[in-house]
């Protein structure tokens, strides 16, 4: 299989046509191999149109999804970056594309060590893998220009809005155990705008400002 003719498809048939604009975005969606964030029995499908099993009950984003979240942030390359749910490291390494550094935290030690073999494969030194509960965010790195949430959250958690600099983004799907909302939560001076960008569904944000287990 030509991985990348199936990604340069993929840009056109799942991105292009469905909006995306940003050519930063298009660009690293063409470049980063989705291929290798995932199982070898399933790497053919990496580039369909729909989420895919990543182990522990978890999953890797339909491209679409994670190009609509990525070019929401309005990343120029000089931004610190915090990503909450790391999975299989492919969002992290798009984001790696895009900002000078990227902090991304996982709560599952095996996918966060898998994520950190690919990433440091395929060069990405400036993203950092923690494991811990993300609902907290990094206190020590904050704050952020740019954050993304890719599980699905009750509420948006409070630490992650505190952990904003001004002007950031802060990008969150909110809503219950099935279905959410993606919410862009910006910092302004006057205080926090929040916009709905329609409705996703993400597995379970679990932690101390997530879903309980
Ligand atoms: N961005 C990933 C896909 C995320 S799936 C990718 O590109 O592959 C959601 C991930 O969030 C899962 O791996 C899950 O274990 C993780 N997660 C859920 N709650 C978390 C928390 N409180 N802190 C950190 N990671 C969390």
């Amino acid at each position: 299989m030509n991985f990348q003719k199936a990604r340069d498809r993929m840009v056109e048939t799942q991105l292009i046509s469905r909006g995306i604009k940003d050519p930063r975005v298009l660009e690293a969606m063409r470049k980063v191999p989705r291929h290798m964030f995932v199982d070898e029995a399933l790497q053919e499908q990496a580039y369909s149109d729909h989420p895919m099993p990543i182990g522990d009950k978890q999953t890797i984003s339909q491209p679409y999804i994670v190009a609509l979240m990525t070019e929401t942030l309005q990343l120029k390359g000089d931004e610190k970056v915090l990503e909450i749910g790391t999975g299989s490291g492919y969002q992290a390494a798009i984001l790696g594309e895009l900002a000078e550094r990227v902090f991304s935290i996982e709560r599952y030690p095996n996918l966060a060590y898998r994520a950190n073999q690919v990433l440091q494969k395929l060069g990405y030194k400036n993203v950092i893998v923690r494991v811990a509960d993300g609902t907290i965010g990094w206190p020590d790195e904050a704050p952020f220009d740019a954050i993304m949430v890719t599980a699905g959250a009750p509420r948006v958690p409070q630490p992650l809005v505190d952990q904003l600099a001004m002007g950031g983004r802060l990008v969150v799907p909110v809503g219950d155990r099935i279905s959410q909302e993606l919410i862009l939560v910006k910092r302004v001076p006057e205080g926090i705008q929040k916009t709905n960008l329609g409705g996703v569904r993400f597995v379970d944000l679990v932690g101390k400002w997530g879903w309980q287990e």
